[in-house]
């Protein structure tokens, strides 16, 4: 076989299209995987949708990928059949203040799977070896697809949250249903912040054993010490540093947020803190896999063909999904 499908952002703005591609050759230090799921994250409508700087097709999203390496370029130190997770960081420079400060999640010159490298939505896609990441054992590709994004940097939000018991999360989708399973097993509260009126995802978020959910328009069950927020939404910041208490923290987790409201001083004043995360580094990946394969975590999955891609994005942005929908090509 030397031809592969995968589903292709053409011109942002447009609907994915099917394409015949040649297999992809590995070079220098890179894997072929074959993939087996890919999950698809919020961020993907946002390169879909041009929402971010320098998108530009043809490219093919995806950076939640789980699978099987069936080809190695020179110097490569994966073998053929090893399992591995592709995430979103896919290249550093390693020069940068940043790379040599233990933060290359901030690299300027940083490339991305899905964005800049061609990504997981087809059935092979090549990695640099240096950037994949072990999967835990015990989750199969469909599981464990979703922790490579929604996992990672929502455990790297949660880390960024401190420590405080009383966690609020909003926007209750594929991140805040795993991250909500690891603050609970931590000792944590929370409280759960769903789209007005969406009664399936509080529900949801009540099933996996959250003390409180309910609208994101109304007030917190008691005053948060953190808050995370994962939705695209900028009046949430507002209505988040109004619901955490003084010295409390207000996490962005996302990588795109429409325009944030203007709103006075006070809500912010009593050493309120308002932060975001951005990326992850690979030490994150390796801490947070390690973490993952000791938890007994839920992850809810909804499959879809690689040629019905273009209708889990749809999906995604119409919050029809619990959880994560997972490509599996
Ligand atoms: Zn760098
Ligand atoms: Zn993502």
């Amino acid at each position: 076989m030397s031809d592969m499908r995968a589903m292709v952002l053409r011109a942002t703005g447009q609907p994915l299209v099917a394409e015949q591609r040649p297999l992809p050759v590995p070079g220098r230090g890179q894997a072929r995987v074959r993939v087996h799921a890919c999950a698809v994250c919020r961020t993907d409508l946002h390169v879909v949708d041009g929402e971010l700087p320098d998108v530009r097709p043809p490219i093919i999203p995806g950076h939640e990928i789980a699978g099987v390496v069936d080809a190695v370029g020179p110097g490569c130190r994966l073998g053929a059949g090893a399992r591995v997770g592709i995430p979103w960081l896919g290249w550093t420079c390693g020069e940068c203040d940043y790379c040599r400060s233990g933060r290359e999640n901030l690299c300027d010159a940083a490339r991305f799977t899905g964005y800049q490298i061609d990504g997981g939505y087809a059935e092979y896609t090549l990695a640099d070896e240096r950037y994949c990441l072990p999967l835990p054992d015990a989750l199969d590709d469909a599981h464990a697809a979703p922790l490579l994004c929604a996992g990672l940097i929502g455990h790297r939000a949660l880390r960024a949250a401190g420590p405080g018991k009383r966690l609020g999360l909003y926007g209750f989708g594929a991140a805040a249903h795993l991250i909500a399973q690891i603050a609970l097993h931590e000792g944590r509260e929370i409280a759960a912040f769903t789209r007005p009126g969406d009664q399936a995802a509080a529900d949801f978020a009540r099933a996996l054993g959250v003390q409180w959910a309910g609208p994101s328009t109304g007030p917190p069950p008691w005053p948060l010490d953190a808050a995370i927020i994962f939705a695209p939404v900028g009046a949430l910041v507002p209505t988040a540093l109004r619901a955490v208490r003084k010295g409390g923290r207000v996490v962005c987790a996302g990588i795109h947020m429409s325009p944030i409201p203007e709103f006075p001083y006070q809500w912010l004043w009593g050493e309120r803190e308002l932060v975001s995360v951005a990326n992850l580094t690979r030490a994150d990946g390796v801490e947070f896999m390690r973490l993952a394969a000791t938890l007994p975590l839920r992850i809810e999955v909804t499959p879809y063909a690689l040629g019905d891609a273009q209708r889990a994005l749809d999906d995604l942005r119409a919050g029809r999904l619990q959880g994560a929908a997972v490509l599996q090509p």
